[in-house]
C-alpha cells in the first residue's frame, strides 16, 4: 500500500485531490488522505459579496465530502511536519487529540497567513480576510455598528462606529471597501437616525496608485470610481497602528474608527518554517515538477511554494495558478508512482479581473483592458464558470438575481446559545410552579 497525504484543501490542495480522484484513488494499493482545517473548500474570490450580504455564506463554499468519494477526508488541524522521519503530526476533534499520519508521498499546500508586520495593536484589533469566518464578522460587525451608532448618543463614539478603514489597495482590499461601501450605503437608510454623509470609508494604500497589479491606467480608473462614490483613498499613505482612539497613519493622521480591515500583507504559513527543506522568503523552493529537492516524493504548490517558471522567475500567489499546479503536479505524482515522463509546471497568467462595486470592475484579459460594466459581467461570468459544483453555480446565480429585486438583508448571524436557566434561576421557577 502506497500512502499519498495532501495537506491543506485550497485551491492547490483541492485540486490535486480532484485529479487523484480521477487516477490513482481507484487503485486498490493507493490510501489517498486529504487533510483540512475547514471541511470545506472556500472560493476566495467571491469573499467580499458574502462579507456584503450579496451572497449566502454557504454558497461559496463546497463541503470536501460531496466532492471527493474515493480520496479520504481527515479534518484536522497540521502541528507538525516531519520529513525526514516521514510523517505529518495532526490534532482534530473537539479536544484536539492527536494523530500521525505516515505517508510515501506528500504534497504541501497550505497557503499563507495574514502578516501584520508587528504593528502596534492590529493583531489585536484589525479584522482580516482571509477566511469565511472574516467575511461573516466582518457583516456582523458593520450590522452592530450601525445598531449601535443609531442608538447612540455620544458624538464621537458614533463617528467610530461609522467610520471605516481598509488598508492595502491590492485585489483583496479594492473588492472589499467597494463590497463595504455598497452595502453600507444601501444599509444606512433603514436606520432612521443615521444619515448616509455620517459615513466615512478609507482606503489607505502605501504606492501611487492603487490596483499595481493591473497597470496606472486601470488603477487610477478604479480609483476614480471610488472617489466618485465617496470612498476617500489615500494613496502613498501607510498604517502606524490602531488603538481604542481609532487608526493611526505614519504622517500622524488619526482616523477615529472602530473599524480597521487589514488586506495589506501575507506570510507563508508557519509551519513551513521548521521544515529542513531550502526556502525563500519563508516559501518552500520546488523546481519546475513542484517537487522538494532533496526529499524524494514530497512537492509543495500553491501561495506556500516558490515554484520556478521557465526564466527561473517564481509564479505569482494566485488561485488561477495554484489549482492549475494542483492538476499537474496530481499527473506528476501518477507518473513517479506508475512510470512515465513528468512535466514541468508552465503557465502564462490569463488575465486579472477586479469587481469594484455598483455593476462596474476593472480587467486586464491577455493583454488587453477592460473596464465600467463589461468588466464586472465579465468577472461576474468567469468566476462563476471557476465556481465548483453546479449546485453552487445555481445557487449563486440566484442570489445575484435575487439581489437585483430586493434590499441587502440586516440580518446579524449571532452564534449565541439560547439562554438556560441557571441553577438559582431553576430553582426559583420550580418554586413558582409549585406555588
Ligand atoms: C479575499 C481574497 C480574494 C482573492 N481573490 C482572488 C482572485 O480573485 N483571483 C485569484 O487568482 N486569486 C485570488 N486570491 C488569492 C487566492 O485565494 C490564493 O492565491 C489561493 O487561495 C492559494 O491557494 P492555496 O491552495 O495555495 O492556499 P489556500 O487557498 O490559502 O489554502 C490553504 C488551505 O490550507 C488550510 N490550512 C492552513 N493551515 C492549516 C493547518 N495547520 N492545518 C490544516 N489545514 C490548514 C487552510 O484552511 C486552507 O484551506 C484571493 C485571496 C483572498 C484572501
Amino acid at each position: 500500500m502506497k500512502r499519498i497525504v495532501i495537506l491543506g484543501g485550497g485551491f492547490g490542495g483541492l485540486y490535486t485531490a480532484l485529479e487523484l480522484e480521477k487516477t490513482l484513488a481507484r487503485e486498490r494499493d493507493i490510501e489517498i488522505t486529504f487533510v483540512n482545517r475547514e471541511n470545506f473548500f472556500l472560493f476566495t474570490p467571491m469573499l467580499h459579496e458574502v462579507a456584503a450580504s450579496d451572497l449566502d455564506l454557504a454558497h461559496i463554499v463546497n463541503p470536501f465530502r460531496k466532492m471527493l468519494k474515493r480520496v479520504n477526508f481527515f479534518q484536522g488541524d497540521v502541528q507538525h511536519i516531519d520529513l525526514p522521519g516521514k510523517n505529518v503530526a495532526v490534532t482534530h476533534g473537539t479536544e484536539h487529540h492527536p494523530h500521525t499520519l505516515e505517508y510515501d508521498y506528500l504534497v504541501i499546500g497550505l497557503g499563507s497567513i495574514t502578516n501584520f508586520f508587528n504593528l502596534a495593536g492590529l493583531e489585536q484589533r484589525a479584522l482580516t480576510m482571509k477566511s469565511l469566518g472574516d467575511a461573516i464578522y466582518l457583516r456582523n460587525r458593520m450590522i452592530a455598528n450601525l445598531e449601535e451608532a443609531d442608538f447612540e448618543c455620544f458624538l464621537d463614539q458614533r463617528e467610530s462606529l461609522l467610520t471605516y478603514v481598509v488598508a492595502g489597495g491590492g485585489f483583496a482590499g479594492v473588492e472589499t471597501i467597494a463590497s463595504m461601501n455598497d452595502f453600507l450605503r444601501k444599509a444606512i437608510g433603514f436606520y432612521p437616525h443615521l444619515k448616509e454623509n455620517q459615513l466615512r470609508i478609507v482606503l489607505v494604500h502605501p504606492g501611487k496608485v492603487i490596483l499595481p497589479e493591473l497597470g496606472e491606467k486601470l488603477g487610477s480608473y478604479a480609483q476614480k470610481k471610488l472617489q466618485e462614490r465617496k470612498i476617500e483613498v489615500r494613496v502613498n499613505s501607510r498604517i502606524k497602528g490602531v488603538t481604542s482612539q481609532g487608526v493611526e497613519l505614519t504622517d500622524g493622521t488619526m482616523i477615529p474608527s472602530d473599524t480597521l480591515v487589514w488586506t495589506a500583507g501575507t506570510s507563508p504559513n508557519p509551519l513551513l518554517m521548521k521544515l529542513p527543506c531550502e526556502k525563500e522568503k519563508g516559501k518552500i523552493q520546488t523546481n519546475s515538477y513542484m517537487e522538494v529537492p532533496g526529499f524524494p516524493g514530497v512537492y509543495a504548490l500553491g501561495d506556500c511554494a516558490l515554484v520556478p517558471d521557465p526564466q527561473g522567475k517564481p509564479y505569482p500567489p494566485t488561485a488561477q495558478h495554484a489549482l492549475r499546479q494542483g492538476k499537474v503536479l496530481a499527473r506528476n505524482l501518477a507518473v513517479e508512482i506508475r512510470g512515465g515522463q513528468k512535466k514541468p509546471f508552465v503557465f502564462s497568467t490569463i488575465g486579472q479581473l477586479a469587481s469594484i462595486g455598483r455593476r462596474t470592475g476593472v480587467a486586464n484579459i491577455l493583454g488587453f483592458n477592460f473596464s465600467g460594466f463589461i468588466a464586472w459581467w465579465m468577472w461576474r461570468t468567469i468566476y462563476l464558470s471557476k465556481l465548483p459544483s453546479f449546485e453552487k453555480k445555481v445557487r449563486v446565480a440566484l442570489d445575484w438575481t435575487l439581489d437585483l429585486l430586493f434590499n441587502k438583508d440586516l440580518v446579524q448571524f449571532l452564534t449565541l446559545r439560547s439562554r438556560t436557566l441557571s441553577n438559582s434561576e431553576a430553582e426559583l421557577s420550580q418554586t413558582s410552579e409549585v406555588a
